[in-house]
């Protein structure tokens, strides 16, 4: 029995057999041909560019017809690389001038083409060399008249790998997975994704696990600690075994509650929203009875394509989101890159502070353009549901009055072009920095709702990177310092007449959740799959008792001291949803820690 720790990156617990999908990397050397044989290179390459752009185009229609179309698109990009001028014009200069075999040549295009994004190598460029990658690997294949790359799966499994291309996971039959367990990525990568749209559990970071792990070996996965046991002793297993099965019966009785409010007994609402970063999430958020979308996270849309979208193709895009929220308020962010999320636009643009560098609000007020017509899109969009807006990473009230200034220019435009938006659409903006914490009462007079982002001000007031797995234990937002922040910042909205939310991962935690409850927030965002167990928690304890727990727990030092309090509090109320957090924060083994 080994256990493996990564990053929890879709909830849930599994138990099953592996199957590693290992992809044969082929590589080659500089080998030359005859002058007499370029000509047959160069069919031999326009052969293997056809066969693999017919092979990418039936995974896509396979991809769109088991998850969708927003998945199918994320292969449109390897497609297109096919067709890229540069790559195709450097390959048969190489067959050509250097006498280069088709594959060397191809090879040898697709290396320089990957310098640059080698160069800016961080987060969401590492998703792009992959895709690089795949394509290169298919075309050698081609060219070599390979075999097809698919994995075998037969058999309900657990997808081990050591990365997976949108292409590989095109090619699993959705229906017999049972969960990921990932060498590389992190909990923005598109495997984690998926797994998160098809509700299975999925780990990443997981190193070496599938140099390890055999097809076969039987697997504990527990997607929120992101603990994986490989080969597990018989009583071990048989425990999980039951976890698995008590779980499974607590999520069978909490969708009872999809079509009620998340109200207490004593009759106090909160609005329970649910966080989307692809689309494809929001079907899973409106079954789980999210009251709409408190975070959009726009960034999918410019990470697809690798380009810029423009406004038309923005627009497209926000509208079909509002048709999926069946009427539901979806509160979009406008782009937050910078930190972990580059864009390539940015330029492979380094940084030695990331995430106190060119992020958010900054980055779009030195881009005004891209603000303006993301802004635009979300106007024109309007007219299809109701919407909101809301700024990330905001650190200063000036940035506010440019943004709201930027925002007065795109409507004055929009209505001399003639184009129809709903008047009024509310503006609001991400706390998420101390300093925003300390304005609060001027930036709440200035904008029309605030939303806590508690990922990122836990990072800010702990100053504790939220990457960063050697100070992981640091990150806590139930920290005193991080819940005074929180407590202060919903105050200032209220007294200022405005509402607050939060949308940070902290708001699915059952017992925080009800804290923040007690600290009179308005509405709780938080992952689609954590909607019912909120709901559950809100609909379990008065307000008033969580007002208690507010008070008793503001006046504690430490955050293993409030924890400790939550835990002892929570037992009656929340017995059966706490059993189960509980037992997530002790691993996949289910021991107590
Ligand atoms: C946050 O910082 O809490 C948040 C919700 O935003 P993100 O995680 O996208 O930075
Ligand atoms: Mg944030």
């Amino acid at each position: 029995m080994e256990r493996y720790e990564g990053i929890g990156a879709s909830n849930g617990l599994v138990l099953g057999p592996a199957l590693v999908w290992y992809k044969p990397s082929l590589s080659v050397g500089r080998r030359r041909c005859e002058l007499s044989e370029v000509k047959g290179e160069l069919e031999k390459l326009d052969a293997a560019l056809d066969l693999t752009r017919e092979e990418l185009k039936g995974l896509r229609s396979q991809l769109h017809g088991h998850l969708g179309e927003d998945h199918a698109r994320i292969l449109d990009a390897q497609i297109l690389l096919l067709d890229d001028e540069d790559l195709l014009t450097a390959t048969r200069r190489a067959i050509e001038k250097e006498l280069l075999t088709a594959a060397s040549a191809f090879a040898q295009a697709m290396g320089e083409a990957l310098v640059p994004l080698h160069l800016s190598q961080e987060g969401l460029f590492r998703e792009r060399i992959e895709d690089f990658r795949d394509v290169e690997q298919r075309v050698l294949h081609a060219l070599r008249g390979g075999a097809d790359l698919r994995p075998e799966l037969v058999k309900p499994s657990i997808i081990v790998a050591s990365e997976l291309s949108p292409s590989d996971t095109a090619s699993l039959d959705p229906s017999l997975i049972l969960g990921f367990c990932i060498d590389e990525g992190g909990p923005t990568s598109h495997t984690a994704i998926i797994a998160r749209s098809l509700g299975v559990p999925c780990v990443v970071n997981l190193r070496h696990l599938s140099h390890r792990v055999q097809t076969d070996d039987i697997l504990m996965v527990d997607g929120t600690s992101g603990q994986v046991v490989v080969n597990p002793e018989e009583a071990v297993r048989k425990r999980f075994a039951q976890r698995v099965k008590r779980r499974r019966q607590a999520e069978e009785k909490l969708r009872s509650l999809r079509d009620m409010p998340a109200v207490t007994p004593d009759g106090h609402r909160v609005e329970l929203a649910a966080n989307v970063e692809l689309p494809v999430e929001i079907p899973l958020a409106m079954r789980n009875g999210a009251d709409g979308v408190g975070l959009l996270r726009t960034e999918y849309f410019y990470f697809q394509k690798g380009q810029l979208p423009n406004e038309e193709e923005q627009l497209a895009a926000y509208r079909e989101v509002l048709h999926r929220t069946e009427g539901k308020p979806v509160i979009f962010r406008v782009l937050d890159v910078g930190g972990d999320k580059l864009l390539s636009a940015m330029g492979g643009y380094r940084e030695y502070n990331p995430f106190l560098g060119w992020r958010g609000v900054r980055y779009l007020l030195s881009n005004p353009d891209l603000l303006c017509v993301q802004l635009r899109a979300l106007y024109r969009a309007s007219v299809e549901g109701p919407l909101k807006i809301m700024i990330p990473m905001v650190s200063d009230v000036g940035e506010l009055r440019q943004v709201k200034e930027i925002a007065v220019h795109c409507l004055d435009q929009l209505r001399e072009e003639g184009h129809p938006f709903q008047e009024d659409i509310e503006m609001g903006i991400m706390v998420e920095t101390p300093s925003a914490v300390a304005m609060a009462d001027e930036l709440a007079r200035e904008c029309d709702f605030f939303s806590i982002g508690t990922n990122d001000l836990t990072q800010y007031i702990m100053a504790v990177d939220r990457t960063n797995a050697r100070v992981a234990h640091l990150h806590r937002p139930s920290h005193p310092a991080v819940l005074r922040s929180i407590q202060r910042t919903i105050d200032a909205a209220h007294d200022a007449g405005i509402w607050c939310g939060l949308c940070g991962e902290m708001g699915g935690n059952p017992s925080l959740a009800v804290l923040l409850m007690g600290m009179g927030i308005d509405e709780i965002s938080t992952n689609a799959a954590a909607v019912p167990m909120v709901k559950k928690a809100i609909r379990s304890v008065a307000y008033s008792t969580a007002q208690q727990w507010v008070k008793d727990t503001l006046a504690l030092s430490t955050a293993d001291e409030v924890d400790h309090y939550l835990k002892i509090r929570a037992q009656r109320g929340l017995r059966d949803l706490l059993l189960e957090n509980h037992e997530g924060s002790s691993g996949a083994t289910g021991e107590e820690s």
